[in-house]
């Protein structure tokens, strides 16, 4: 399973594709991207192959930024619905995990009776908490902090927001996931080798640090927001 992200001034499909291609050795029983552009998030998942997922995208879609994923089911059964991204209710947060959020039945049970699921996954938990805190007044940032410093458990995240094709959200936990720094755009992988095609400069993650990841920038920070300065590394493809 493995986790892959892109923003941007290229297409994001085919880079977000190729990268979860690359992740194929781990294992998977689905796949699935989400893209933003100026209309907002489009989501495509398949059970099966990343040579399916390529069927169900929608060519004409063009977006600077996406995030995609491979999973491994923990949660639910293999299927289209289990499949990830997730999404929030009202749509506008959708998110990708790799591991197993150990608290998520006590999430649901104390902050999301009123949420009707769609999915039989724990990771759902995180996006519609991600939304109930926003909708308390939260700005996304500090939405998405809240919400990590809930999660009991393994995590490599990556979240986006319909409203804001500008940013990824990125936390990890016990879960493989670099930062990788071009030119003009920035990557997330949970796995260097994904993104050597685009580049070979990759910024390591510690458990519990968010990062928040725009075209021109990366920002580290703990979970109490203070930021966390970290140069990167050059990665190699070993043979
Ligand atoms: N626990 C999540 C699920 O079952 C993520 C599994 C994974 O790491 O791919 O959907």
């Amino acid at each position: 399973c493995g986790i892959v992200g892109y923003i941007g001034t290229e297409d994001s499909k085919e880079i977000l594709l190729r990268g979860l291609e690359k992740l194929e050795y781990r294992g998977y029983d689905s796949a699935g991207i989400a893209v933003v552009n100026n209309e907002g998030v489009h989501v495509f998942k398949e059970k099966g192959r990343i040579a399916e997922l390529r069927q169900a995208v929608d060519n004409s879609v063009v977006a600077p930024a996406g995030i995609g994923h491979t999973r491994w089911a923990t949660h639910g059964v293999p299927s289209q619905e289990n499949a990830h991204p997730h999404q929030s209710t009202s749509g506008r947060f959708t998110l990708v995990h790799n591991g197993v959020i150990e608290n998520y039945a006590i999430l649901k049970r104390e902050y999301l009776q009123d949420v009707t699921f769609k999915s039989e996954t724990d990771t759902e938990v995180i996006v519609q908490l991600i939304e109930k805190i926003a909708a308390e007044g939260l700005d996304v940032e500090e939405a998405f902090r809240k919400t990590v410093s809930l999660l009991h458990g393994s995590y490599a995240l990556a979240l986006v927001d319909n409203k804001d094709k500008n940013t990824i959200y990125v936390a990890k936990n016990k879960s493989p996931l670099l930062v990788g720094v071009g030119e003009g755009f920035n990557v997330v992988a949970s796995d260097a080798m994904a993104m050597l095609q685009v580049t070979d400069q990759y910024v390591e993650l510690m458990d519990k640090e968010t990062v928040i990841v725009t075209k021109e920038g990366v920002t580290i920070k703990t979970l109490d927001g203070e930021v966390v300065e970290r140069a990167p590394y050059t990665a190699e493809l070993d043979a």
